[in-house]
């Protein structure tokens, strides 16, 4: 297959172990996943040009929309795109339920709760209801009121299958929910796909999480591009410790309404841009041949063949992780790649966490009351592994440290000093990230080179 070579990352060994009737589904489920968010063969034949239509076409612009690579081929990493769950509203504005921007033309609007799941509690339900609500009303004038018979703005209710808006769900998993953007009849409402588990926590699907989101669009945002967004189509539960709004949202909901005259202007989570000149990166590691790059609750993936880097949360891919992480290397000899924060350490087969982890750093040999490692990379010829942190440095080898360590960085990095972020090792170069948004380059113990941080995506 193709793109195995291209993307060792994803590992898809069972697509080729029975390759014709995976190829089936494979097929069928592209279908239905174009024509449910891309428009695939509904919309109206007009002005638009020949074959724009076509199914090429539409993958292409779903990898345009995901920051893939842009092939118009169903490769194995946009198919397993299209496995992920996610909201039922299309991705194109453009073929979007209605073509305009719409809003509410009132700030005073009204909910109700017509049935219930049987997943969780009612009082549960309405409390992730009314939460979800608080995400958009803290950060404009809005408010919502909740009414308990007639006709609501906002009509909530859960379904299986056809559940009467010729939108059907589709059993568990999939699509999850969606909603109509403000109108009457069915404008603002959400739809709950009720064949999938909802929860208050990671289990299955978080209501809160999935509400939130559908509330965005009953209020007239469509989908964002950015990975961090609350209003991103694809589903990551990303912890359960204080929801924040992240900017991206708050700049679109706030460009339909406006400010709240009251909200205290807290620090709404970014995205972090890779051509930043500010930019400071938490860790660095290689992972099957990519290079896997570290920042708050994200990492780019940077393959060799790929120009783009492509931005996704630690959580969509390892949803045991924490959300921010210090330091990271891979072991090409056992295909492990090691995960620190904190006193705590993960090692990653692929997308599985390994069985016994996580487990504390000072089982590596480090003193107990240390509490972080800034920076770590394994040495493929030597099979040594390097720690940072503060002005030190140890080596490790056969799984004990060596003799003699710590050492002073100073010592053998001159200039590195204690400003460590992130460390990595490629084609005899070492390369140290370093606090001062400086990226070190260094080679048989000369500092050969000195860029800028955000030079490693070519900015
Ligand atoms: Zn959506
Ligand atoms: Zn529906």
């Amino acid at each position: 297959y193709y793109s195995l070579t291209l993307f060792p990352f994803l590992n898809f060994a069972h697509l080729s172990l029975n390759k014709y009737s995976h190829y089936y589904v494979y097929n069928l489920q592209m279908f239905r996943y174009l024509k449910t968010h891309y428009n695939l063969h509904s919309s109206p034949a007009g002005i638009r040009k020949k074959n724009a239509n076509s199914v090429a076409a539409k993958l292409r612009e779903m990898q345009s929309y995901f920051g893939l690579e842009v092939t118009g081929i169903l490769d194995e990493e946009t198919y397993e795109l299209m496995q992920q769950p996610r909201c039922g509203v299309p991705d194109v504005g453009e073929y979007n339920f209605f073509p305009r921007k719409l809003k509410w033309s009132k700030n005073n609007l009204t909910y109700r709760i017509v049935n219930y799941t049987r997943d969780l509690t009612r009082a549960e339900v309405d409390r992730a209801f009314k939460k979800a609500f608080k995400v958009w009303s803290q950060v404009t004038p809005l408010n919502f009121t909740r009414i308990r018979s007639g006709t609501a703005d906002i009509m909530i209710s859960f379904g299986t299958k056809e559940h009467g808006d010729f939108y059907p769900f589709d059993g568990p998993s999939g699509l999850l929910a969606h909603a109509f953007p403000p109108g009457p009849n069915y404008g603002g409402d959400a739809h709950f796909d009720d064949d999938e588990t909802w929860s208050t926590d990671s289990r299955g699907y978080n209501l809160f999480l999935v509400a939130a989101h559908e509330f965005g669009h009953s209020l007239g945002l469509e989908h964002s591009r950015d990975p961090g967004a609350l209003m991103f189509p694809i589903y990551t539960y990303t912890g359960n410790t204080g929801f924040l709004l992240p900017d991206d949202d708050v700049q679109g909901i706030q460009a339909l309404y406006g400010l709240s005259s009251f909200y205290p202007n807290p620090k709404h989570p970014k995205t972090p841009e890779k051509c930043d000149d500010n930019l400071s990166l938490d860790a660095i590691t290689e992972l099957r041949g990519e290079m896997v790059i570290f920042k708050d609750k994200f990492f780019w993936r940077l393959h060799p063949q790929m120009v783009e880097a492509e931005l996704v949360l630690i959580k969509s891919f390892w949803p045991e992780l924490p959300n921010k992480i210090d330091a990271a290397y891979e072991n090409p000899m056992k295909d492990h790649v090691f995960i620190f924060r904190g006193k705590k350490f993960w090692a990653l087969n692929a997308y599985d966490i390994v069985e016994g982890y996580p487990k504390k750093i000072y089982e590596l040999g480090f003193p107990r009351e240390m509490k972080t490692i800034d920076g770590a990379v394994h040495i493929k010829d030597t099979g040594k592994t390097l720690f940072f942190t503060g002005d030190k440095y140890w080596r490790y080898e056969n799984q004990v440290m060596e003799k003699g360590y710590p050492r002073l960085i100073e010592e053998e990095f001159p200039g590195i000093g204690n400003r460590v972020d992130a460390v990595y090792q490629k084609n005899g170069i070492f390369s140290l990230s370093l606090l001062s948004l400086e990226l070190v380059q260094i080679q048989n113990f000369q500092i050969v080179r000195v860029l800028k941080t955000n030079s490693i995506f070519l900015c």
